[in-house]
């Protein structure tokens, strides 16, 4: 599917361009289909379709690889148009780009995955994350499973416990130890392509929220070339790039589901004032508070989305490995997470019965559902534990 944008030739590949390319297609095609995707528990087959029309799926690529290069605060701002529409589209697009960044900044010492990202830009492979496994819950940095190495090829298993779109993805990025005899924190990152992996279905994706995400447990058997095995450690390109732009794009797109549902209640509160004119409704005054609230959420996220940008940019590995830069983007993670439910819980207040209410456009249900995944897409208990001991070691600044 390709959507019409009106954009001039000269401007047709700046960031910006490719951000209202993005914006087109969440009112164009992500919102139109968000309540069947949601309703099915089915893939957003249109809205990531037609993102691959556009070539979204290689937003990171670099110009040398053929990519449009696109800066990751950009990305993330994709996140956020695309969450306001459809949280399952923003939530498979923002997947995708934690691992085409870690491929970008961690493979590109690498012949033959600086080839693999050429073909990404071209073919527009949709790549899916398997960190979680059974056995070790959502602690992504443990693995039970293990590369075995035989000469230039590998073989890995992985019983994992949740697999977003796995079933509709062309490739794989998996964690796993780097050799049977490794420790349980010594691991790699393996590209796993289409053809070299079968995944066998362990159980539904039948959930509260973010059901178009389609994330069941899967078993993954593999084989491959060992070329694929990232060169770089686990723990370095979790700390430098997949732990801050994962909280980053979510935070994204949990902004986009708040600001959806503030502009609900907005024009519900707008609608209540029409049909009394001369007077300002009471839920006014709650807008008034919500649209504070927002506005402290967008702040927050978009400078630390900027300031990822900027550090990720400087390639400072001892800034981005310093307990205060993994405070910050943890910090946002549970502070975004907790904001959004909240926004779209009073979001819901304002449009009373009319916001509880299915089948009206004052709906906020389906947002409601959505953001509580977001305090569980690593567990914020996990994550404050692990704040609370990188705290009682940090310095003051
Ligand atoms: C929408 C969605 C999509 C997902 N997609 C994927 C995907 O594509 N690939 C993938 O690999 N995974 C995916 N996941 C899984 C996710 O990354 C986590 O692995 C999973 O949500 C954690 O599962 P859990 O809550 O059972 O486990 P745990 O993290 O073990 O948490 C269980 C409970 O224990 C608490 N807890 C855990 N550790 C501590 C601690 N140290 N201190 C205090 N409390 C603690 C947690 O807060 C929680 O209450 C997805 C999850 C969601 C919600």
């Amino acid at each position: 599917m390709t959507i019409e944008i009106a954009a001039k030739p000269q401007d047709a590949h700046t960031p910006s361009d490719l951000l209202a390319r993005v914006a087109r297609i969440a009112t164009q095609v992500a919102r139109v289909h968000a309540e069947d995707v949601d309703r099915k528990a089915r893939f957003p087959t249109e809205a990531i379709e037609a993102l691959k029309s556009e070539g979204m799926l290689g937003a990171l690529v670099p110009s040398s690889l053929g990519g449009p290069g696109v800066p990751f605060a950009q990305v993330a701002a994709m996140c956020e148009v695309l969450g306001q529409a459809c949280s399952a589209t923003a939530m498979v697009f923002a997947m995708h780009q934690i691992q085409v960044a870690c491929l970008v900044r961690h493979g590109m010492e690498s012949p033959a995955l600086r080839d693999y990202m050429r073909e990404l830009v071209e073919r527009q492979w949709l790549i899916a994350s398997v960190t979680s496994e059974v056995g070790v819950g959502g602690e992504m940095r443990t693995s039970v499973t293990s590369v075995v190495r035989e000469g230039e090829r590998f073989t890995l298993e992985k019983d994992a416990t949740t697999i977003s779109y796995g079933a509709q993805a062309d490739d794989l990025l998996v964690t796993a130890r780097s050799a049977p005899d490794a420790a349980a924190s010594d691991q790699v990152l393996v590209l796993l392509r289409k053809g070299d992996f079968t995944l066998e279905r362990k159980g539904e994706w039948d959930t509260l929220g973010m059901r178009g995400t389609c994330s069941p447990p899967f078993k993954v058997t593999s084989r491959g070339d060992a070329r694929q095995i990232l060169p770089v450690p686990f723990a370095e390109i979790a700390s430098h790039t997949m732990v801050p732009v994962s909280h980053v794009v979510w935070a994204s797109l949990w902004l986009g589901i708040a600001a959806g549902a503030v502009s609900r209640a907005r024009a519900f509160v707008r609608q209540q004032a029409r049909s009394r004119p001369g007077s300002v409704p009471p839920t006014a005054v709650r807008l008034a508070e919500l649209s504070s609230l927002l506005q402290s959420m967008r702040s927050s996220v978009h400078d630390v989305a900027v300031e990822a940008d900027r550090l990720m940019g400087s390639g400072d590995a001892d800034a981005l490995s310093s307990i205060s830069f993994a405070l910050r983007m943890n910090n946002l993670k549970v502070s975004a997470s907790q904001q959004v439910v909240d926004i779209v819980h009073r979001a819901l207040l304002i449009c009373g019965i009319q916001g509880y209410k299915n089948d009206s456009p004052f709906s906020l249900g389906r947002p409601l559902r959505d953001a509580h995944s977001a305090a569980l897409m690593v567990g914020n208990d996990r994550i404050l534990a692990t704040n609370a001991s990188m705290l009682l070691v940090l310095k003051d600044d």
